[in-house]
């Protein structure tokens, strides 16, 4: 419990130990309240709304969540969107915290492309190529429970890698994320909560 740390969750109980994001950039005001957040806006049915991400990024918060999604229409708006929201993740010196579904390599391309190193994986759960090609990049791979049943699982553990809940801040998600380290930690011998706590409060 001593170094617990959400790598991502979504704005709910105050905390300093999440980094909080946000589906929509109208959660402004209540994400900048947290001592770790971003503003972003998530490919179903997102908007861009440049403006408000730079306000985020001025005042201290990250960038995220942002992304493409397979299941979701309109590809070409979702990129152009998510292209925006990168382009100020890099002017600011942000971190972007993505959300891929089914689009790992277009997403590595667009990062690679725009020579975006600053960047959160959210609940990943490609395969171990793919997370190579993103650490490659300088990005960090988040993990919930939701990988363990992703083929890629046994071989993601090698990697480095953080781990979140994508809950609502609170009790719940802090049990959530406790049995889960405790779970991965059984796996790989290694101190999870402490690994991924060091990595995320690195880059923060
Ligand atoms: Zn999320």
């Amino acid at each position: 419990m001593k170094y617990m740390f959400d790598a991502h969750a979504h704005i709910g109980e105050h905390t300093e130990n999440a980094f909080v994001c946000t589906e929509s950039t109208q959660f402004l005001e209540s994400a900048r309240t947290f001592r770790h957040w971003a503003l972003g806006t998530i490919p179903e049915g997102c908007e861009s709304d440049i403006e408000k991400l730079y306000e985020a990024a001025k005042a201290g918060g990250h960038i995220g969540e942002i992304g493409l999604d397979k299941r979701y229409p309109d590809e070409e708006k979702q990129i152009r969107i998510f292209k925006d929201a990168l382009s100020v993740a890099k002017e600011c010196d942000r971190i972007a915290v993505i959300h891929a579904v089914r689009c790992y390599g277009t997403v590595h391309q667009i990062l690679r492309d725009m020579g975006i190193d600053r960047f959160i994986i959210h609940g990943f759960t490609g395969s171990g190529e793919m997370a190579k090609c993103f650490i490659g990049l300088g990005g960090i791979i988040s993990i919930s429970p939701r990988a363990e049943r992703a083929k890629s699982f046994p071989s993601l553990l090698s990697l480095p890698f953080v781990t979140e809940t994508d809950m609502k801040t609170g009790d719940d998600e802090m049990a959530v994320l406790s049995a889960w380290n405790r779970k991965l930690s059984m796996i790989t011998g290694r101190d999870i909560e402490k690994e991924s706590e060091r990595r995320i409060r690195d880059i923060l």
